[in-house]
């Protein structure tokens, strides 16, 4: 007696290895393991985001000017006159 191996095709019928059909299924915790990963990528995601409105929130707070040689004075980021 032999146990399934990956590289055999699959005893479901499918005709394809077993790796590649219903060794992922078998498995135990498999499907629970990908809920996890996209829980953790997503808050890793909100966090990202978090940190890129604070950061712009920072920037648009007057630190952005821009010294206009032409006019002899700062335009700030919204293109505005500063006198
Ligand atoms: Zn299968
Ligand atoms: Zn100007």
């Amino acid at each position: 007696m032999s146990k399934t191996g990956r590289n055999d095709l699959c005893t479901c019928g499918s005709g394809r290895k077993y790796k590649k059909c219903c060794e992922s299924k078998d498995r135990s915790g498999g499907a629970r393991s990908t809920i996890m990963m996209i829980a953790v990528g997503g808050a890793l995601l909100a966090a990202l985001a978090v940190g890129i409105a604070s950061f712009t929130s920072e920037r648009s707070g007057g630190a952005t000017r821009v010294w206009s040689t032409a006019h002899g004075h700062y335009h700030d980021a919204n293109g505005m006159e500063i006198p």
